[in-house]
C-alpha cells in the first residue's frame, strides 16, 4: 500500500483547497510547501496587493473628504507602518490556512518535494509513495534580460521594500505594472509606466484600454508607450534607466512587471514523464491530467489563467472528481476578472474586438461622473460597456472602469455565465442612486 491516496506539492489557492476537500472525502492526503502556505495570492499576491492599493486610494479619498465639509489635513504617509500592519495581517492568514489543512485531516510537510518516478516523490528528504499526485506549484515573477538587469525588482521584492521609493519606474502594462502604478503614484512617489504596446493592458476591451491611459495620467503617472528599456545603470545613488527612444529615467526604483513562468524547475519532472510546453507550464488536459494520468496539475503551473478564483474551483472540482464521487471540470469561459487600478476595472465575457470577429454586435457604452466627484471635483469618469449580440440579444460581454467595478462585476458575472439577454438587463429594475444601475438602464 502507498503512504497516500493524494500527495499535493503546493500549499498555495489550488493545493490547499484540493487537499482540504479530498481529506474532508475521506481520502488520505500529504501536502507539500517549501515557502509559505496560502502560496502566492496570500503572501506576495491579491491580498497584499489589496491592502497596497487601499493605503494609496485613502490619500485621494483624504483630499476627496473636503468636499463633503471635512476640515481634513494630511502629514504624508508611514510606508512601515503600512508594511507592519500588512505583515501581521498575513501572518495571521497563514495560520489560518495551515490550521484549515491540519482540521481537515492532511498531513502537512513544511518541505520541498520533487518526482523519484511517477508514484514516489522526495519530501524534504523523506521518501514517500502516493496513488496519485497533484502539481500546484504555481509560478514565479520573470525580468527583463537586458544589463544591468540585477538592479530591478520583481513583484516579489515589492512586498518588502524598506522604504516607500521617490521615483519608480515600472515595466510592463499587465495587471501587476498598472496595479503598482496606482500604488506608487497614490502615495506620492514620481511613477513612469514603460511599455511595448499603444495602450496599456493588451487583451481588455479598447475604451476600457483608452480610458485607462486616461486615469494613469490624470494620477500623474508618466506614460512611456510602444517603448522598451534598454540597459539599467546605477547612477549617484539610484538607477538610470535607458528607453529605445534615447530617454534616460533617472529613479530609485526599476521594477520588471513582464510576466510569470510556471514553477517546473527542480520538481524533477522528467524522472516522472510529465511533459511541459513551450513556456514550461505543465499540459494538461480538461480533467487536470499531465501526460501520466494519475499525475494531475492545477492552477498557474499550467499557466492558462492565472486567477486566484479559478485555481482554488480546480482544486476542488479535481478533489470531488477523484474522491467525492461528484466528477466535473471548470470552464474557462466567462470568468469575470479585475485589475485593482485607481480607480480599479473589472470585466466578463468578450471584448468588443473579440466579439466582433465572431459576429454582428450592439455596443452600448455609458461615460459619466460619478456622483462622489460631483462634490469632491475630482477629474473622474467611469466607463460602462455591454457588448451584445446583435442575431440573439445576448450579453457577450461586461466592461467596466470606475469606483467599485470589481464589486459590481461579480452579479454581472452571474448574469453573463446564466446567459442573460440584453432584454434581462433591461427589464431588471435598478439600485438608486447607484453607478451599477447604469447597467441595467443603458439604451
Ligand atoms: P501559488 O499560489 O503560487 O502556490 C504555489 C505554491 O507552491 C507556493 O506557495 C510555492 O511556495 C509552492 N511550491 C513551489 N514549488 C514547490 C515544491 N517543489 N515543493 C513544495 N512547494 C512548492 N489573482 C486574483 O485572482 N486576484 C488578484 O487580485 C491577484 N493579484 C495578484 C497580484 C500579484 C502581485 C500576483 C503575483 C498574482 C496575483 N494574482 C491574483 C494571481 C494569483 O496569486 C495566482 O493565480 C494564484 O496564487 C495561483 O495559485 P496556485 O495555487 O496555482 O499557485
Ligand atoms: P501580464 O502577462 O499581465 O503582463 C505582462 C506585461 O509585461 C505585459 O504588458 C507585456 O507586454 C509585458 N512584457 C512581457 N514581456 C516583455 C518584454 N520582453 N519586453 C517588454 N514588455 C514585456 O503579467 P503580470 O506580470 O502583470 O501578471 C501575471 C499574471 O498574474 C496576470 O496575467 C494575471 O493572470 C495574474 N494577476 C492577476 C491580478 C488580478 O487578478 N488583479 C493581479 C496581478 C496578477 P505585452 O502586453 O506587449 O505582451
Amino acid at each position: 500500500m502507498m503512504d497516500f491516496d493524494l500527495f499535493v506539492i503546493g500549499g498555495g489557492s489550488a493545493g490547499v483547497r484540493c487537499a482540504r476537500i479530498a481529506a474532508g472525502h475521506g481520502a488520505r492526503v500529504g501536502v507539500a510547501e517549501s515557502r509559505f502556505w496560502g502560496g502566492t495570492c496570500v503572501n506576495i499576491g491579491c491580498v497584499p496587493k489589496k491592502f497596497l492599493v487601499m493605503a494609496a486610494e485613502y490619500g485621494a479619498a483624504a483630499e476627496d473628504a473636503r468636499g463633503f465639509g471635512w476640515d481634513v489635513e494630511t502629514k504624508g504617509h508611514d510606508w512601515s507602518a503600512l508594511i507592519a500592519a500588512k505583515d501581521k495581517e498575513i501572518a495571521r492568514l497563514n495560520g489560518i490556512y495551515r490550521r484549515l489543512l491540519d482540521n481537515s485531516g492532511a498531513k502537512i510537510f513544511d518541505a520541498k518535494a520533487s518526482f523519484i518516478d511517477a508514484h514516489t516523490l522526495d519530501v524534504g528528504g523523506q521518501r514517500i509513495t502516493a496513488e496519485r499526485i497533484v502539481i500546484a506549484t504555481g509560478g514565479h515573477p520573470t525580468g527583463l534580460g537586458i544589463p544591468g538587469a540585477e538592479h530591478a525588482i520583481v513583484s516579489d521584492d515589492a512586498f518588502y521594500l524598506p522604504e516607500r521609493p521617490k521615483r519608480v519606474a515600472i515595466v510592463g502594462s499587465g495587471y501587476i505594472a498598472v496595479e503598482f502604478a496606482g500604488v506608487f503614484a497614490g502615495l506620492g512617489a514620481e511613477t513612469h509606466l514603460i511599455y511595448r504596446q499603444p495602450l496599456p493592458l493588451r487583451g481588455f476591451d479598447g475604451d476600457i484600454r483608452a480610458a485607462l491611459a486616461g486615469t494613469l495620467a490624470g494620477n500623474g503617472v508618466t506614460l512611456h508607450p510602444e517603448t522598451l528599456p534598454t540597459a539599467i545603470a546605477l547612477q549617484g545613488g539610484g538607477k538610470q534607466l535607458t528607453l529605445n527612444n534615447g530617454t534616460k529615467l533617472d529613479v530609485d526604483l526599476v521594477f520588471f512587471a513582464t510576466g510569470r513562468a510556471a514553477n517546473t524547475k527542480g520538481l524533477n519532472l522528467e524522472a516522472a514523464g510529465v511533459r511541459t510546453g513551450a513556456r514550461g507550464e505543465i499540459l494538461v488536459d480538461t480533467a487536470f491530467r499531465t501526460s501520466i494520468p494519475h499525475i494531475y496539475a492545477l492552477g498557474d503551473v499550467t499557466d492558462r489563467l492565472n486567477l486566484t478564483p479559478v485555481a482554488t474551483a480546480e482544486g476542488h472540482a479535481l478533489a470531488d472528481t477523484l474522491f467525492g464521487n461528484r466528477p466535473r471540470g471548470v470552464s474557462l469561459e466567462n470568468v469575470p476578472t479585475a485589475v485593482f487600478s485607481i480607480p480599479p476595472i473589472a470585466t466578463v465575457g468578450l471584448t468588443e474586438e473579440e466579439a466582433a470577429k465572431r459576429g454582428e454586435v450592439t455596443i452600448f457604452l455609458s461615460r459619466f461622473t460619478p456622483m462622489r466627484h460631483t462634490l469632491t471635483g475630482r477629474e473622474r469618469k467611469t466607463l460602462m460597456k455591454l457588448v451584445v449580440d446583435k442575431a440573439t440579444n445576448k450579453v457577450l460581454g461586461a466592461h467596466m472602469l470606475g469606483e467599485d467595478a470589481p464589486e459590481i462585476m461579480q452579479g454581472i458575472g452571474i448574469a453573463i455565465t446564466a446567459g442573460a439577454t440584453k432584454a434581462d438587463f433591461d427589464r431588471t429594475i435598478g439600485i438608486h442612486p447607484t453607478a451599477a444601475e447604469e447597467f441595467v438602464t443603458m439604451r
